[in-house]
């Protein structure tokens, strides 16, 4: 038998994986993860007393496929065992829906019965996604990134994802969940588009929430309406996250390898002070279409996989998407989006530092 040398495996991320399949019924999954985290070193970094936040998504009415607080729920048993105080959190949306405000959001995450999971839930970005934390990153699209205070402020954290097919991002995982999912709302805003904003003015109450907000005072009145003066303008997105009348409108037509790419220097931006710190797992079950926040018709495009752990994003999300791809001996990323090069996050997150390309499968 070939041994790999041991330099090889060092330059390597170390996925930990189990096979499991939503037909093994809820309480086999359990066990399932009870095991994958007992036999990983994944989660050793939390201390006792640490504030752990985990990013988690509390599903969208009328989609399914989040993960369950079933099994978040083992997770978070884990880190109490290891004497980290954990929270479950998330950070606003950019669309109108459930999630657009905390107290919107909170109401979803009881209805989901994420409010059983014994511990406080909190939406790290605030009641209207202004409690965020400029962090400098001085990167191609960005020189700071906008992301969800309470997690910047905690100790670690533990990113728990659903792996599924995404529109712009050919799938989405763990580089999603903490890059788009931990940007405030005008982070996000700054991530789906690069085009300077404009006031619908049929639907402008002119309250002038957004004319204190802009940093550049490129707002004021003009015929009884909010007004933007595009030379002024830096594109900052903060009217658009500002606006609960949605009278500036949000904009989504950056590419999706741009996309990919502002998304991944959020994430970047988020782990900034987490170094060894985070832990990322991927639920590769009920692999679906498009991401858990659509709420349309929403196919299964590749049979259950599993559950991957690891401490680099890059290698979890790589390992996750090379799984499904080889067991259905077909790119289903890429027949589904067939305009996404889904690769792009991950050439970028490992350009980036944030993980490694190459990984080694520990299966559990
Ligand atoms: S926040 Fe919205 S409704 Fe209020 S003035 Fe600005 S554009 Fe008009
Ligand atoms: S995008 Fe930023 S700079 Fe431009 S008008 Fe809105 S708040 Fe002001």
């Amino acid at each position: 038998m070939r041994h790999m040398p041991v330099k090889r495996i060092e330059a390597m991320g170390k996925v930990y994986f189990v096979k499991a399949a939503k037909s093994d019924g809820k309480s086999e999954i359990i066990k399932k993860i009870e095991g994958l985290l007992e036999a990983s070193d994944c989660f050793d970094f939390i201390k006792k007393g640490d504030i752990v936040a985990v990013k988690v998504t509390f599903g969208e009415k009328g989609n399914e496929y989040y993960v369950g607080p079933e099994y978040v729920k083992v997770v978070l048993n884990k880190i109490k065992k290891l004497g980290g105080k954990p929270f479950l959190t998330d950070a606003n949306v950019l669309y109108k829906g459930e999630r657009t405000n905390a107290v919107d959001h909170l109401n979803l995450a009881r209805e989901h019965g994420f409010l059983r999971c014994d511990v406080p839930v909190i939406i790290a970005d605030g009641l209207f996604s202004k409690n965020y934390k400029k962090i400098a990153i001085d990167k191609k699209h960005f020189k700071t990134v906008n992301i969800a205070r309470d997690v910047v402020d905690s100790d670690c954290i533990v990113s728990i994802s659903h792996f599924k097919g995404h529109m712009q991002t050919g799938f989405g995982a763990a580089l999603k969940n903490i890059g788009m999912g931990l940007a405030s709302r005008s982070g996000k805003q700054m991530q789906h588009s690069h085009v300077k904003p404009e006031v619908r003015e049929n639907k402008c109450v002119l309250c002038k929430q957004c004319f204190d907000i802009c940093p550049v005072s490129a707002i004021s009145e003009k015929n009884g309406k909010a007004f933007i003066d595009k030379e002024r303008c830096i594109g900052c997105a903060e009217c658009v996250a500002t606006c609960k009348f949605f009278a500036i409108a949000i904009t989504w037509e950056e590419s999706a390898e741009i996309l990919q790419e502002k998304m991944v220097e959020h994430a970047f931006g988020a782990l900034k002070n987490k170094k060894d710190k985070a832990v990322f797992m991927n639920f590769a079950l009920e692999i679906s279409k498009e991401c858990d926040c659509w709420n349309l018709e929403n196919p299964i495009i590749a049979k259950d996989v599993g559950i991957f752990l690891s401490n680099d994003p890059v290698a979890v999300d790589k390992a996750a998407a090379d799984k499904v791809v080889k067991q259905e001996v077909n790119d289903v990323f890429k027949k589904a989006h067939p305009d996404t090069n889904w690769h792009r996050q991950l050439e970028y997150g490992a350009s980036l530092g944030l993980g490694k390309l190459d990984y080694k499968l520990v299966e559990v």
